[in-house]
């Protein structure tokens, strides 16, 4: 198989947890304190170790074959020739607008480290304000006097209240997100599909949950209607007549309503255990 190449981010808020997540698909690198690359152990993968904001870049002028951050750092790039292929579930927040006060944001000046992405929200939504331009520290802006509002990320909103500013307006909602250039080749391409195999079996583990459980064998069939599992459950006997175990999948937005229903359904000692891969 072809190697590939992806680029992630060098010591951030997304670098341990995209190494966590790599490694949680069998793709183990170990990289050192100051170490630039890294292979990974027995996949056709080298790991490129850059800062967040050059990621895009270097995928989209073919530096490296797949790119690993935030949606935001791709939005803000706007390149359609990036391809994302997988949104991967953590590094979640948002690009939201703020102020001191709630106000109208027409005639007002933003200041974000987005301008691009702030840009394009206020062409769609009509608002006619001015983008302020800063690289960091944008939370300051308006005690500054350089701006009447920010557009910065938000997670938990604490970095916000410490400013004394409140959220008016979400711009877009990001994650972290796997994405490939379009220089395609057939080599490339087979491993590619050997990556999102890993990929894909992943985060379909993460939605999801291997439940057993005991029940009498009268009530196998209002169980069976209330799991919505992979195929059928699997239900075997136990050595006590009239018991069974049912075994099967259950997915983690619906797990504990199924739950209660299971249990008022006459299910006992349910077991819940973690899938790692789930490939389908
Ligand atoms: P860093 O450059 O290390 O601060 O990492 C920034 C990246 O982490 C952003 O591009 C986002 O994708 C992600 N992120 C997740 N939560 C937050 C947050 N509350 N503030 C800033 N970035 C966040």
């Amino acid at each position: 198989m072809t190697p590939l190449t992806l680029a992630l981010q060098k010591d951030g808020r997304l670098s341990d947890q995209s190494l966590l997540f790599l490694r949680e698909c069998g793709l183990d690198a170990s990289p050192g304190p100051r170490s630039l690359t890294a292979a990974c152990a027995g996949f056709p993968l080298e790991l490129l170790f850059l800062r967040a904001k050059d990621i895009p870049e270097v995928v989209a002028d073919g530096g490296a074959d797949l790119g690993l951050c935030g949606q935001d750092v791709l939005s803000e790039r706007g390149d359609d020739a990036l391809r994302p292929l997988a949104s991967l579930g953590f590094g979640r927040c948002r690009l939201s607008i703020a102020a001191p006060t709630p106000l109208n944001l027409d005639g007002t000046r933003i200041a974000t480290s987005f301008p691009r992405t702030l840009g394009r929200w206020l062409d769609e939504t009509g608002v006619r304000a001015e983008v302020v331009t800063l690289s960091g520290s944008v939370e300051i802006a308006p005690r500054l006097g350089i701006a009447d509002a920010i557009c910065d990320l938000v997670s938990t909103g604490s970095t916000l209240a410490q400013h004394g500013l409140k959220e008016l307006e979400t711009v877009l909602r990001s994650e972290a997100v796997l994405f490939a250039n379009g220089l395609a080749d057939e080599g490339r391409r087979a491993t590619l599909d050997a990556l999102l195999l890993r990929v894909n079996a992943r985060l379909a583990a993460q939605r999801t949950r291997y439940v057993v459980m005991n029940a009498p064998a009268s009530a196998v069939e209002t169980i069976r209607a209330l799991l919505p599992g992979l195929k059928t459950p699997t239900v075997s006997e136990l050595a006590e007549p009239g018991w069974v175990s049912i075994a099967t999948v259950v997915g983690v937005d619906v797990f504990w309503e199924t739950m209660q229903r299971l249990k008022e359904a006459g299910a006992s000692d349910v077991l819940v255990m973690p899938i790692e891969q789930l490939i389908q």
